[in-house]
C-alpha cells in the first residue's frame, strides 16, 4: 500500500493548500495506484499458479496406456492423461483389481496394468 498512501498524503497537502485540480488528479492516480495494486496480486497468483504447473509438467512421466504417473512418486498413483492433455491438472483415477481405470472428472475409461485386465 505504499504508493497509495504516499499519494493519499500527497492529496491530503493539496487539498489544505486549496488546489481543488491538484487534489481531484492526485485522487484519480490514488485510484489508479489501487488498480495496479489489484493487478500487481493477480498477476502474481497467476505466476506462481503457473511455476507449481511447470514443476509438475517436469515430473510428468508418460506411459504407453492413456495414464500418467509423477517421477519419483513413492505413492504409485496414477493420474488421467486426458485430463493433464486438456486442462493440465492432475486427477488421480481409480484403478480396479480387474487392471481397469475410470476418471471420476473426465469419465474416461481404460486400462491401467493388461496383465489383470487380461488375467480377469
Ligand atoms: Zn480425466
Amino acid at each position: 500500500m505504499g504508493l497509495y498512501k504516499e499519494i493519499m498524503e500527497a492529496a491530503e497537502i493539496v487539498r489544505k493548500d486549496d488546489n481543488l485540480d491538484l487534489y481531484k488528479k492526485l485522487l484519480d492516480l490514488s485510484s489508479q495506484a489501487l488498480d495496479m495494486q489489484e493487478e500487481i496480486s493477480r498477476l502474481r497468483e497467476d505466476n506462481r499458479e503457473l511455476k507449481k504447473k511447470k514443476d509438475i509438467s517436469e515430473k510428468i512421466v508418460r506411459h504407453k496406456l492413456p495414464y500418467v504417473t509423477l517421477e519419483d512418486d513413492s505413492d504409485d498413483l496414477y493420474y488421467c492423461s486426458h485430463c493433464w492433455d486438456s486442462e493440465q491438472i492432475l486427477i488421480q483415477l481409480n484403478c480396479a483389481n480387474n487392471g481397469c481405470f475410470n476418471c471420476p472428472h473426465c469419465h474416461a475409461r481404460g486400462v491401467y496394468d493388461a496383465e489383470k485386465f487380461y488375467d480377469a
